[in-house]
């Protein structure tokens, strides 16, 4: 499957089947997303393979994209890439399942709100604080000069004390 990925699954049919999933998320669907980041311009990329093991079912793969973000110092887009291997334990309700710590389970009744996972682990992945570093940054360069000036602005005084 491509293209666009349908927010909403059945992780234990994909598993039965043993599908990939691999396509596009609009972030415009992704709200949480859309605050932090700039919608027009951030794109989101699912491309995850499903399987079965003995208990439940499994949803492993990468999650990758750009997102433009809003420097938290001068307000400027700042691109943060997205590259995140990750791995998703489905079962039903009611079930337990040896050998995989239970919080990493996902219960799962009815269908799977993909988007939602999705988007949770992308913004668990953001840092922070999102900045770009200090010499990208042209809110960090003026006040690197604004230093400067004040530095050789307090010299003569200095030099006076002396
Ligand atoms: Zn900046």
């Amino acid at each position: 499957m491509s293209g666009r990925i349908p927010a909403h699954i059945d992780p234990f049919r994909f598993a039965d089947l043993g599908n990939r999933l691999s396509g596009t998320i609009p972030i415009t669907e992704l709200s949480r997303l859309c605050q932090v980041c700039n919608k027009a311009n951030s794109t989101l990329e699912l491309d995850m393979s499903f399987s079965k093991g003995d208990g439940p079912a499994i949803m492993q793969g990468n999650i990758s994209g750009n997102l433009m973000l809003a420097c938290q110092r001068c307000l400027e887009p700042m691109r943060h890439d997205i590259d995140l291997g990750s791995r998703f334990y489905f079962s039903r309700p009611g079930l337990r399942h040896n050998g995989i710590d239970d919080v990493d389970v996902i219960v799962v009744e009815g269908e799977l709100d993909l988007y939602a996972l999705i988007e949770d682990e992308v913004l668990l992945s953001l840092p922070m604080i999102i900045m770009h570093a200090a010499r990208e940054c042209p809110a960090a360069a003026l006040m690197a000069e604004k230093d400067e000036a004040k530095l050789q602005k307090q010299n003569p005084f200095a030099v006076l004390k002396n």
